[in-house]
């Protein structure tokens, strides 16, 4: 038997949180932090009030210990508020990375960032990626070598999300660094997973990016020179650091597919109200079969795509609580979501801006923010979409097909 309904407290949380965006996030003031490039601190408050942040952290930990169905649920929900989508990046990274560093960490690390995070008095997020490169693992150049009870980092970290955030209300990052040279045919190995608060000696943001969409949160690139980390900030085990970087990208993607369909569902319902309204040749242009057949579809894959996230959401639940299905199983399914979401809302957004003629082009309708924003996601924040098809293929074929091996 199956069975596809939420629970009665998923339908609470959905509830008071449409609530809540209702009032706090209206269209306007979208409009206005991506306009400033910031979103107020007392909005990310407002949120840890609710007990979203890091929700899926186990209560002793300070988080609720929700489930990924429930996290996703939020996604779509601040997805569905913040067409701009820089409040939802800004909640699903903390949510994915917090959640792996907190599952990784020391009690200490717990302390100093996880905690405060919850409660939004720090910023917690991933730098992974390189200026030669994200989706080459085996081409980072960043170092950690031991010295004594010290870990002590360089490198460079470029393309990371929320570094005036991390500087500016504090916090730091996952980040991953070379401690041993990859073994022949295994670059993923020899890599480790450390928490970098920003404001350690030897960290120095050195860029600021220009982004195209998402402008209330920012991009940018810091270096590390000779960064000296204690032991207990290390995450999981020296040289394992990819799997606990792949276990973040799966919390990550998931939510990320959630947040791309709570986006589409919205400017398609700002898109049906247009078509009601606009009038051409004497009625209404949603009586045009042309644009009718267009939302029709949108709808249809809408629907199929949240069965899709949904369903992965609930096999990663199945998985974290009963060891049921593999994590290679489910990485594939979560890749299919980050695959086909980001792509669809893009072209959700395309079609409703076409719906809208000249307004559509114009910053007094909210919908460009949207196609700009979850362009990011179409180009790679937290995985290329190539990257989805060699995961996605690599279950297919099996490991001997890997291009790059
Ligand atoms: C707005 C934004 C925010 C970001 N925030 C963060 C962050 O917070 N932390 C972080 O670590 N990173 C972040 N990133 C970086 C992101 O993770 C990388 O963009 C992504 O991993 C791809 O790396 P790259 O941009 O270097 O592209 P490259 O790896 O250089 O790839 C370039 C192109 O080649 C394709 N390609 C690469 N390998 C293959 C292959 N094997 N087969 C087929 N095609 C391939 C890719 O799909 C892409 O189209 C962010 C990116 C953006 C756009």
């Amino acid at each position: 038997m199956v069975d596809f309904s939420f629970t009665e407290e998923q339908e609470i949380i959905r509830s008071t949180l449409r609530e809540w965006c209702n009032k706090n996030l209206p269209l306007e003031k979208i409009r206005e932090w991506d306009t400033k490039g910031e979103i107020p601190q007392s909005i990310v408050k407002g949120m840890a009030n609710l007990g979203l942040l890091i929700m899926t952290a186990p209560e002793e930990h300070g988080g609720l210990g929700a489930d990924w169905v429930t996290a996703c649920i939020v996604a779509e929900e601040l997805g569905y508020a913040d067409i701009s989508i820089a409040l939802p990046v800004l909640w699903l990274v903390e949510s994915s990375w917090g959640y792996a560093v907190d599952k990784h960490c020391s009690e200490r690390v717990r302390e100093d960032v996880i905690r405060k995070a919850i409660k939004g008095d720090a910023f917690i997020g991933i730098a992974s990626t390189e200026s030669s490169g994200g989706s080459d693992v085996a081409g980072f150049r960043s170092t950690a070598r031991k010295e004594g009870d010290k870990w002590i980092l360089n490198g460079e970290k470029m393309y990371i999300s929320g570094t005036e955030e991390a500087k500016n209300w504090g916090g730091g990052y996952f980040v991953n660094a070379r401690t041993s040279p990859p073994p022949p045919g295994a670059p993923h190995r020899g890599l480790t997973g450390f928490y970098l608060p920003m404001n350690s000696a030897g960290v120095e943001i050195n860029k600021r990016f220009d982004d195209m969409g998402r402008m209330a949160i920012s991009t940018g690139g810091f270096v590390m020179k000779n960064v000296e980390l204690p032991e207990d900030y290390l995450l999981g085990e020296v040289d394992k650091g990819f799997y606990l970087t792949m276990e973040g990208f799966d919390c990550a993607r998931i939510l990320i597919a959630a947040v791309c369909l709570g986006t589409a569902k919205r400017v398609l319902e700002l898109g049906m109200d247009y078509l009601k309204e606009r009038r051409a040749f004497g009625r209404p242009i949603g009586k045009f079969e042309g644009l009718q057949f267009e939302l029709a579809d949108d709808w249809a894959e809408l629907e199929a795509l949240r069965s899709l996230t949904f369903r992965t959401a609930w096999m990663m639940d199945k998985r974290y609580k009963e060891k049921r299905f593999t994590p290679l199983e489910v990485a594939q399914m979560i890749s299919a979501c980050k695959l086909k979401t980001p792509h669809f809302a893009f072209d959700v957004c395309k079609h409703v801006m076409l719906w809208f003629g000249a307004y559509g082009y114009t910053k007094e309708c909210p919908v460009e923010m949207g196609l700009r924003g979850i362009m990011s996601y179409c180009i790679g924040a937290e995985g290329a979409t190539n990257i989805q098809r060699v995961v996605i293929a690599r279950e297919l074929l099996g490991k001997d097909y890997i291009a790059y091996k």
